[in-house]
């Protein structure tokens, strides 16, 4: 039988400890949940350093601030033209609306669901479950889940997990952190991976 959700939960915490999530605070959660896509942190603290030493992480100076000038401030973190422009919506956007919904940040070009729901669930505390491409690679060997729908393996944690903020934010930490000291290396760290006994990747490695 496969594990449950919750028994993975406390062997990657008791593993790992709490990990503390989100990096930042306020403004710096939405901004830093742009300008990850495609990219690593390191390159992400970079332009968030950047914006920083320019005065402009907040939503006041990203409001007035050109899109040119932006862009060099941020191109560290990549694709930098689109993400510039990404962040200007969403700042036009929170200031007319401070805690938007989430069809609100979908409709703006370049949030996705993984953005929109990081935004929700470490800005404004909203129980919304975070997917990303660590959760189906781990889940898809765990036996939980097959392919890239992102509502779809969302809902399997939402509708077996209770409704709880910390604990999908801390969760998804979990799978972070878990994805980058063992089962996102080019050989995953199986020997001494506290999920071991229950992944099937040791018997079928092509998965
Ligand atoms: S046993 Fe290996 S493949 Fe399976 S979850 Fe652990 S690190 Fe990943």
């Amino acid at each position: 039988m496969k594990i449950n959700l919750e028994e993975i939960y406390n062997l990657l915490f008791e593993y790992y400890g709490s990990q503390g999530w989100w990096p930042g605070e306020g403004i710096e959660i939405a901004i830093g949940a742009v300008l990850i896509q495609q990219t690593n942190w390191h390159n992400v603290e970079k332009a968030i350093e950047h914006l920083k030493e320019a005065g402009c992480l907040n939503v006041e100076c990203l409001k007035k601030i050109s899109l040119e000038k932006l862009e060099k401030l941020i191109q560290s973190s990549g694709y930098y033209k689109a993400k510039a422009r990404t962040l200007k919506n969403l700042i036009n956007l929170l200031i007319k609306d401070p805690q938007p919904d989430r069809n609100a940040l979908l409709s703006i070009k370049g949030i996705g669901y993984e953005t929109a729901d990081s935004i929700l669930l470490y800005w404004f505390e909203q129980p919304y479950f975070v997917i990303d491409e660590y959760s189906f690679r781990i889940f898809q060997r765990l036996g939980y889940y097959e392919g890239k729908d992102y509502l779809k393996l969302q809902r399997v944690f939402m509708e077996i997990l209770p409704s709880d903020t910390k604990l999908y934010n801390e969760y998804h930490a979990l799978i972070v952190e878990h994805a980058k000291k063992h089962c996102f290396k080019t050989n995953p760290r199986c020997n001494d991976c506290p999920l071991a006994k229950h992944c099937s990747y040791i018997n079928e490695p092509n998965i």
